[in-house]
């Protein structure tokens, strides 16, 4: 301090904050890790791919339901472990729903009051979900409002905005720490290709395709990493012409996917290839895959399942063995009064049944041809 010269009193150990909560936190987060076993790599026969094998990590299992039950847990131990999150804080997120349930359980596993900023037009089941856990739905008209309304809840409240779109990228391990890319790479050691020639992923917060794209290329690993976009989402044209403030004012009709602007997360330099799929061949493809595994998957999985099959065909065009991995997201059971009822489809303009065709065919002859 200063010229002040040192007295008895300034060599006294300075006071610091308690840390007890935050160590009871840490703990509890990693024994909701310890109870967990790594998710499940299936891997489907389709009887058209001959020498293709296609991998799916099953990211419906979590205790929450989707890939979001790791973002949610990074983005609770970086809060915490940035002195952001304590006892007693309000967290506050802005979503389209699979984040909000992951974060709502987390925040009830550590005593913390939660609300989520999300569309109105949020599925019901995933509303209940966050209730179940204790947690507050707060509903915007409009997808590009959950930002503001968030940030302002959490100025409100003297709460921490835990701001997913930001923060995903920079939350995760991306180096490894068993993150999504490596577990995938690590259950693929004793396969007949063991390293994939693609890895397919959509982009919602763009945050596990820039934990996938960073690690292959830290790891100089020769896989190629394929990003598939939906019909109404900025994403696809930021990346083809690299201006990254253009926007989408139409709300994405695949839940957890695709967003009005360039979410900061994206991460362009590591992404292979994108691809646009469009919003009927999504469905369709979550219906095919759906009836191939026994169990339903969401939309967002068949957008994956779509760009895969697609890259899958030029490789057999190609003659080209090798194999392709991608995600199942969630369940479909969360999307069964919209993606899995006919009537949901009829209302919203959506014809599944020509790409379904065109799916079912090429998993089993191998043929990909588009119906006219
Ligand atoms: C978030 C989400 C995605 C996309 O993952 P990101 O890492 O946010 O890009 C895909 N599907 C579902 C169901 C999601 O909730």
């Amino acid at each position: 301090m200063g010229d002040t010269p040192l007295e008895s009193d300034d060599i006294a150990l300075p006071a610091c904050r308690d840390r007890a909560w935050t160590r009871r936190a840490i703990e509890l987060l990693q024994g909701d890790r310890r109870r967990s076993a790594d998710t499940h790599l299936l891997k489907p026969f389709f009887a058209g791919l001959g020498g293709l094998s296609i991998y799916l990590k099953d990211e419906s299992t979590h205790p929450t339901g989707s890939l979001k039950h790791r973002l949610a847990h990074s983005l609770l131990l970086y809060g915490i472990c940035n002195g952001r999150i304590d006892e007693g804080t309000t967290l506050v997120e802005a979503s389209s729903g699979s984040t909000a349930v992951s974060e709502a359980y987390f925040a009830r596993l550590l005593g913390l009051p939660f609300i989520a900023v999300m569309p109105r037009s949020t599925s019901r089941a995933k509303v209940e979900a966050i209730e179940s856990f204790g947690g507050r739905c707060h509903f915007v008209d409009t997808p590009g409002e959950v930002y503001g309304v968030a940030a302002e809840l959490a100025r409100a409240t003297g709460g921490h905005y835990l701001d997913q779109f930001t923060n995903a990228e920079r939350a995760t391990d991306w180096r490894g720490n068993n993150n999504i890319a490596e577990s995938i790479f690590n259950q693929m050691q004793a396969e007949p290709a063991p390293v994939p020639d693609w890895i397919v992923m959509s982009a919602g917060t763009g945050g596990t395709s820039a934990t996938i794209g960073r690690y292959i290329r830290y790891r100089n690993l020769p896989t190629r990493l394929c990003v598939a976009d939906v019909e109404h989402s900025a994403f696809y044209d930021a990346y083809v012409t690299g201006d990254m403030s253009v926007t989408c004012s139409t709300p994405s009709r695949i839940e957890g996917v695709g967003r009005p602007r360039v979410e900061p997360s994206f991460t362009p330099g590591a992404i292979d290839h994108m691809m646009r799929v469009p919003d009927a061949a999504s469905i369709a493809a979550a219906h095919v895959l759906s009836d191939r595994l026994f169990r339903r998957v969401g939309g967002s999985t068949g957008t994956n399942f779509y760009a895969l099959c697609r890259l899958a065909a030029a490789m057999l065009r190609e003659k080209r063995g090798g194999a392709l991995v991608t995600l199942i997201c969630d369940s479909g059971e969360r999307y069964a009064s919209t993606y899995f009822d006919a009537d949901w489809l009829k209302a919203n303009g959506i014809d599944i049944a020509p790409h379904r065709t065109t799916i079912e065919r090429f998993l089993d002859t191998g043929a990909f041809l588009p119906e006219r």
